[in-house]
């Protein structure tokens, strides 16, 4: 411990806000730190990596406010002790946090705070310093310094010397200056966190002094006094001594801190019990009997200490022999798949029989199912059902960004800050050994310098070396062998190829328009209005409007943002039920009108009429959701026009594209300009995407006079003295592929020959040089997403006709398609009157219509 002396301590300080102590300059205390504002701070100013930063703090006491972890920062303390970290130990148990070994340096007062987030940074101004004790020990605050000093002797000399703490008490007292005495005793002896802090605010060296006096003598007084009530019985004796908890002196306390390690005595025996409780293995129960007996002969103040004890609290709460039964009724299972989700019958079958076959052979050993498919198609939750069906314990894994192979299979002991991997926390919190785990976005792995974790989760997946698998912070091998582990992912492309190899990959593709309706209906709305204590008396939303929300508020392959936007109007009604959901009569008549004008606008029919008076209804008449309201409370379509009002001039096709989050549609640009032929592509794309582009120039070049191409000047090269710009605009995907073959192509011919490409026609496919169309993948979520634009004709690979099977009947007869082999067919279906034109349909705009 050091006095203040030579102690600078920087103008700016970052605050740590305690709220179970005061730490006092000299003193060393531990902190534990939970909150958000002090775990951003320790984590960017106290650690650099896993190391720990000599970075000097500022620790403020925040006694008064007991909801320290609210969004508000409250009122600061203006005094606080700048504060060393000497020790940072991290845990998520038993949620994340960080215990601080800190010692106090000196005083600051807080001259200005700059600002809040993400944790208190002010301007500070040291106090202690300035002042210190004459030499000569006259005057008045030498001779307190003196009384002060007898005292604290008197006081070591009442305790009993054979305990450490006591004896380096003893040494101290003669070693330190005397104007620490007060901060160093008062954080010693028993006080309450008023009278701490009492001695914290007392910044002059004299007012120290006199707050601490009265405080050592309470507690020699104390002593004393306790001495006298001995009883003869040892026993007894502890039993006193230990009895700080109120006991002999109620209301007082009496006792040195050293009591904390009376405490300690107790919880390792109540670990020790755990320990053997816990069911583990032999060899780890050996680690954790070894660790115990280091643990025992520690002084609490030991960085190690905190380290030993989490860990062995981690081990004995690890479930090494819980486990529930399983309980599999295949026809049970399929009840309940079936009435957790709408469609998905492949995959439903799919997993009934690979649960069935798990059944009779009773083992795991086999490939892992990975669903593969478009976020918010019911993957997730699919596994949820699974791990019902088994009655197991269910824990999602989220993998998405994960690269450091540490995050699967911890970080060694040795770290500050170091943890256990997912898994392992996985099983803690759980609580059973045979968990499902879903191991979420697979695909989303990362990889660093730090090991590549999809080696470490192959470790774990495999049947072979899964019964043993050793976290680096365990050390101790834990059995996986139980947990039945399923994956998902947006696309099968980036898995690792080795993950790949272990996995069944069950396609989740993503749902029609009317599929989307079936389930609002039947899970996405009871469950939001469970969620917000809504009943269907209450509120009613109509197959229309939910069509309305699909096609006009969401532009998606699952029905994730359709769930939100459901969300968004159980919470606007739920206010209006809140608020009584009264309109009084004149409100409620006018508002029938204004609404009645919007209606007809719109659909002008009956039924608007029908619902808009159920909008108004009295209050025990449910609220109906018809498409004012949903204007009201959602906003404007975000989908709306964007088709039409694109295509109105020249150079622009749609083409459509295939994303790991399903089919989208995507618009081309071209323009032109002067130059000397060279051709900028922009928009997130690859080398596929050019080389396209360049074969598409190619062949409407050698075909220029066939169509009719000139170029600004009207000369029959389209590229001669020209520089083309293609954009390929909305949409953060790589748009990398060969499948825009034909639009780029389309597209360019609309801009070469100045005519409009038809606003309700989307294509895809590759081109070749010779004017040829190639088949191309992802036809199924391609056609899906057109139908969800409401584009009307489909130019597909003649190649890719067979996958249109796969398309549900009624979207296939909403859609017109024309299967196409060469570049001459496609263009002829996408331009109104064919290509070349054997009209000029804008002179015709009767048969243009017709087309
Ligand atoms: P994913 O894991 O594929 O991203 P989720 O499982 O999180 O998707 O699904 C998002 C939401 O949609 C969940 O509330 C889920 O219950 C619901 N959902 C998705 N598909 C279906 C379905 N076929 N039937 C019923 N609910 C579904």
């Amino acid at each position: 411990m050091s006095s203040s002396g030579g102690i600078q301590i920087p103008g700016r300080l970052p605050l740590l806000l305690t709220h179970e102590g005061v730490l006092l300059p000299g003193a060393t205390m531990r902190i534990s730190v939970d909150t958000a504002r002090n775990m951003q701070l320790v984590k960017s100013r106290l650690l650099k990596g896993t190391s720990l930063k000599s970075t000097i703090i500022g620790v403020i006491p925040n006694t008064k406010d007991p909801d320290h972890d609210s969004e508000e920062l409250p009122t600061l303390h203006s005094i606080g002790t700048a504060g060393l970290a000497v020790q940072v130990v991290g845990s998520n148990w038993p949620k994340p946090h960080y215990t601080l070994l800190i010692t106090g340096l000196c005083r600051f007062r807080v001259a200005q705070l700059l600002k809040e987030r993400p944790f208190p940074l002010a301007e500070v101004v040291q106090l202690d310093q300035l002042e210190q004790l004459p030499n000569a020990p006259d005057g008045e605050l030498g001779e307190l310094g003196e009384r002060f000093y007898q005292a604290a002797v008197q006081l070591v000399g009442m305790l009993d010397m054979s305990v450490p703490v006591v004896a380096k008490l003893r040494r101290m007292l003669d070693s330190l200056p005397r104007e620490t005495l007060p901060d160093v005793l008062a954080s010693m002896i028993r006080t309450t966190n008023k009278e701490k802090l009492q001695v914290l605010d007392a910044v002059s060296l004299e007012e120290r002094f006199k707050k601490t006096l009265p405080l050592l003598s309470r507690q020699i007084e104390g002593l004393k006094l306790l001495q006298k009530t001995r009883k003869p019985r040892s026993d007894d004796d502890k039993k006193v001594l230990a009895g700080r908890k109120g006991g002999v002196f109620p209301g007082r306390q009496f006792f040195l801190d050293e009591e904390a390690e009376d405490d300690d005595g107790d919880d390792t025996t109540v670990l020790e019990r755990k320990v053997k409780g816990a069911n583990m293995p032999e060899p780890a129960l050996r680690v954790c009997l070894k660790e115990l007996k280091r643990l025992k002969k520690m002084p609490q103040s030991m960085p190690e200490y905190a380290l030993t004890r989490n860990y062995l609290e981690l081990m004995v709460e690890l479930p090494w022999s819980k486990s529930t039964t399983d309980c599999l009724d295949i026809r049970a299972a399929r009840v309940l798949l079936d009435n957790d989700h709408y469609a998905m019958e492949k995959l439903k079958r799919r997993v009934l029989e690979y649960l069935a076959v798990r059944q009779l052979k009773s083992t795991l050993k086999g490939p892992i199912l990975c669903f593969v498919g478009p976020p918010g198609v019911g993957k997730t939750s699919v596994g949820r059902s699974i791990a019902r069906t088994l009655g197991r314990e269910f824990h999602r894994i989220a993998l998405g960004g994960v690269c450091d192979q540490s995050d699967i299979r911890g970080h060694r002991r040795t770290y500050v800050g170091s943890m256990p991997g997912r898994i392992i926390n996985g099983l803690k919190t759980v609580g059973v050994n045979n968990p499902v785990f879903l191991l979420d976005e697979v695909d989303k792995l990362g990889k660093s310098l730090q090991g590549d974790p999809a080696a470490a989760l192959l470790e774990v997946l495999d049947p072979e070396q899964n019964h043993s698998f050793t976290d680096h912070y365990l050390n101790v091998a834990f059995d996986l062998s139980q947990v039945l582990f399923i994956a998902t992912a947006n696309t099968t492309a980036s898995i690792p190829p080795a993950l790949l190899d272990r996995m069944e990959v069950l396609q989740v593709p993503g749902y029609t328009q009317e599929e989307k309706v079936e389930i609002a209906h039947r899970h996405l709305i009871p469950h939001q209005l469970e969620q917000h204590g809504l009943t269907p008396q209450q509120l009613q939303i109509p197959p229309h409007t939910t069509q309305d929300i699909i096609s006009r508020y969401t532009r998606e392959a699952g029905v994730r943002s359709l769930e939100r936007k459901i969300g968004a109007i159980c919470r606007a009604v739920a206010v209006k039920v809140a608020e009584g959901h009264k309109m009084s009569k004149q409100e409620s008549s006018s508002h029938q009108q204004g609404q009645l004008a919007a209606e007809e606008k719109e659909t002008g029919g009956d039924e608007a009429q029908k619902e808009s008076a159920d909008l108004t209804a009295p209050p025990e008449m449910p609220i109906l959701i018809d498409p004012t309201a949903l204007k009201d409370i959602l906003g404007p379509p975000l989908f709306e026009m964007e088709v039409s009002e694109r295509l109105t001039l020249p150079g622009v096709a749609i083409g459509l594209a295939w994303t790991p989050l399903g089919g989208e549609i995507m618009f081309v640009e071209a323009s032109r300009m002067e130059g000397d032929g060279q051709l900028t592509l922009t928009g997130q794309l690859g080398d596929v995407m050019k080389e396209s582009a360049h074969l598409a120039i190619s062949w409407l070049r050698s075909n220029a006079k066939l169509y009719q191409l000139t170029n600004t000047a009207g000369h029959l090269d389209p590229m001669e003295g020209t520089d083309i710009h293609l954009h390929f605009p909305a949409g953060a995907v790589t748009k990398d592929g060969p499948s825009a073959g034909v639009t780029i192509v389309t597209c360019l011919a609309s801009l070469f020959s100045g005519r409009l490409v038809r606003s309700d026609v989307a294509m895809t496919g590759e081109i070749t040089l010779r004017g040829l169309v190639l088949p191309v993948g992802g036809i199924k979520d391609k056609v899906l997403a057109a139908h969800r634009a409401g584009l009307k004709r489909l130019i597909i690979p003649k190649r890719n006709e067979k996958d249109l099977e796969e398309i549900p009947a009624h979207i296939r007869e909403e859609l017109d398609f024309v299967a196409a082999s060469s570049v001459d067919q496609v263009l002829n279906a996408a331009f109104s009157g064919g290509f070349p034109a054997t009209t000029n349909p804008l002179t015709h705009p009767h048969l243009a219509s017709k087309l």
